[in-house]
């Protein structure tokens, strides 16, 4: 459904999956049940077509029940919550596959020195490829001068409004778009991988404490996924 470190917020990763909270999906369950058993109750037919409506009906209640929640918690404002919340129908609607490194860059947790830094993987949160302070998803995905050349896709796909609701809405209404930001964070977080164990091989003080339990999920070697 979605790959991610385990830092992401409930209400991120379940959006991120389309997947709504169980106490929702109960609900829904619950409300399709009692209006088969009075159709039943009132003589009428529960025909496979009158199922199937009753239950479309009850599951958009749902998404709807879900997306007011949303908007009215606190997490809304959490920039990969807040970027897909005005696309919420379509994104529910997606076709297209959420890769471990597309839940990276969306979601902030990822090979980035900001994240990094903050779970102590990392003493800085500096760019390695680029000196700039701070490694964040969005320093990757519009400014860092390492990843021009691989860029250039993306551009010509969400022109160069890189804030992560644009970029959202581009995917959400082109397949090109969604892949081309597929394409390149899987190019782009492939090499900050590379580069990460590279840096953790060089610095045996960075190394994981072996009983420590890592603060978030390994990532696959590139290619894996
Ligand atoms: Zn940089």
């Amino acid at each position: 459904m979605v790959r991610g470190y385990r830092t992401i917020s409930f209400e991120a990763a379940t959006l991120l999956a389309c997947f709504p909270p169980l106490d929702i999906l109960g609900e829904r369950d619950a409300r399709f049940y009692d209006r088969i058993r009075a159709l039943r109750q009132s003589g009428g037919s529960a025909s496979y077509h009158a199922f199937g409506a009753l239950r479309r009906q009850e599951h958009r209640r749902a998404l709807t029940t879900w997306c007011a929640r949303l908007l009215g918690d606190w997490y809304a404002h959490e920039p990969v919550v807040s970027a897909i919340l005005p696309a919420f129908e379509a994104w529910m609607r997606r076709k297209r596959r959420v890769t471990f490194r597309l839940t990276q860059v969306l979601t902030g947790h990822g090979c980035f020195g900001e994240y990094l830094c903050k779970i102590g993987r990392e003493t800085t949160a500096v760019c390695h490829h680029c000196g700039a302070d701070q490694d964040t998803a969005q320093h990757m995905l519009e400014a860092c001068p390492a990843w021009t050349a691989e860029r250039q896709v993306l551009v010509q796909e969400i022109q160069r409004n890189f804030s992560l609701r644009s970029v959202m809405s581009a995917m959400l209404r082109r397949e090109s778009a969604w892949e081309a930001v597929v394409s390149f964070c899987e190019t782009v977080m492939v090499q900050k991988e590379i580069a990460e164990r590279s840096r953790e091989r060089t610095d045996p003080a960075r190394r994981r404490q072996p009983t420590g339990r890592p603060p978030g999920l390994k990532a696959p070697l590139p290619g894996a996924e």
